[in-house]
């Protein structure tokens, strides 16, 4: 027999991040990260260990300020947090309380279906349409709120701006989230919103495109009375989820402006490059605004390429999900790695043709 206090355990599913291998040998696109390093004003912070003394200033005024003051915003309408991650999984805590459903896509980030769960939010996910597209008047009825990548994730589809305002127009009476984990390697941000709609939220992260996923740097910008009501679960949470670390090399990278613009510059090229030497193959990519693509062979089931590939020491992601099993998400690389995975590839479609 179960012991009564199981019945009082918290029982959720966890969200299952893509495998970090203790082999470094290994060509790691995976997960999304960047493969240039930070700028080198990033590296320079480490140099001083005084750093990790003293406790970190609770609203790492520091950080946010420069942020703000590098999209033209009011400090007061920036919040930070352990990654987007944590933003987002505060903007769920803080925004969505209501009986009704919360809405996002039926593919998309697998962490916001395990965030409802977790907080026992009503969800429901309108199905995205035969080209992976986002059916906006999906998101026209009642909801307690709704959440949507844009890029989305595992396609790297991009929406336009004109349809995420219709959503955002539609449900005045609930807060919309935009996470915009994607948006530097391609489309143009919901931030030029932030003014025109009370109900905005649009979350960033600075684990893709600033090449800092080992800190964990998110953050959320919206109006001056959402942040303050997301400052208010956080402080009643933990008061110190910065630490000094990302406060301080988190505002060196958004001062490295130019540093930034190129690396993110690369990446897209590189994403051209590959998508272009994989179609002879056999390959078909989505269209990509992403730092990664999503991928199907015409005729190799994608978890064969993948377990495959992963034997070569070449690590992709693959989802086991209705409708995207036959996908691959593939990370964009430097041109030298994926050059090993396109040559990879080349004798592996020609092994079993
Ligand atoms: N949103 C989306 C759509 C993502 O793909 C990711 C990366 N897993 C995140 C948010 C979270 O990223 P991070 O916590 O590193 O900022």
């Amino acid at each position: 027999m179960m012991a009564a206090w199981s019945d009082n355990i918290r029982k959720v599913e966890p969200y299952v991040p893509g495998e970090q291998p203790k082999d470094t040998n290994v060509i790691k696109l995976n997960t999304n990260e960047n493969p240039y390093g930070p700028s080198p004003r990033v590296a320079e912070v480490i140099q001083n260990p005084d750093l990790l003394r003293l406790y970190p200033d609770p609203t790492a005024s520091q950080l946010v300020d420069v942020i703000a003051e590098y999209h033209g915003v009011d400090s007061s309408q920036v919040f930070v947090g352990v990654g987007s991650d944590d933003v987002l999984a505060m903007s769920f805590l803080t925004f969505f309380n209501s009986d009704k459903p919360i809405l996002f896509p039926d593919i998309t980030y697998s962490f916001y279906d395990v965030w409802a769960e977790l907080f026992r939010i009503p969800y429901e996910r309108p199905a995205l349409d035969e080209n992976f597209r986002l059916v906006k008047e999906d998101y026209y009825r009642e909801n307690g709120g709704v959440v949507f990548p844009n890029p989305n994730a595992p396609t790297g589809i991009y929406e336009n701006l004109a349809n995420v305002e219709d959503i955002i127009s539609h449900n005045g009476d609930s807060i919309v989230i935009v996470d915009e984990a994607y948006i530097d390697f391609g489309g143009k941000s919901a931030l030029e919103l932030i003014d025109k709609y009370d109900n905005l939220v649009v979350v960033r992260t600075f684990s893709k495109s600033r090449s800092m996923a080992g800190l964990r740097i998110g953050y959320a910008i919206s109006n001056p009375i959402l942040i303050k009501a997301l400052n208010d679960v956080k402080y009643s949470y933990n008061s110190y989820t910065m630490n000094r670390p990302s406060i301080i090399m988190g505002t060196e990278s958004v001062k490295d402006d130019a540093y930034f613009k190129a690396m993110v510059a690369k990446v897209v090229a590189t994403r051209t490059r590959f998508v272009e030497s994989i179609r002879p193959l056999g390959f078909t990519c989505l269209e990509s605004s992403a730092n990664f693509v999503f991928a199907t062979h015409e005729n190799i089931p994608a978890k064969e390429i993948f377990e495959a590939a992963k034997k070569a020491h070449i690590y992709v992601r693959y989802f086991d999900k209705p409708r995207i099993d036959n996908y691959l998400r593939i990370s964009i690389g430097t041109d030298e790695e994926m050059d090993k995975f396109v040559e990879f590839l080349t004798g592996y479609v020609q092994s079993i043709q």
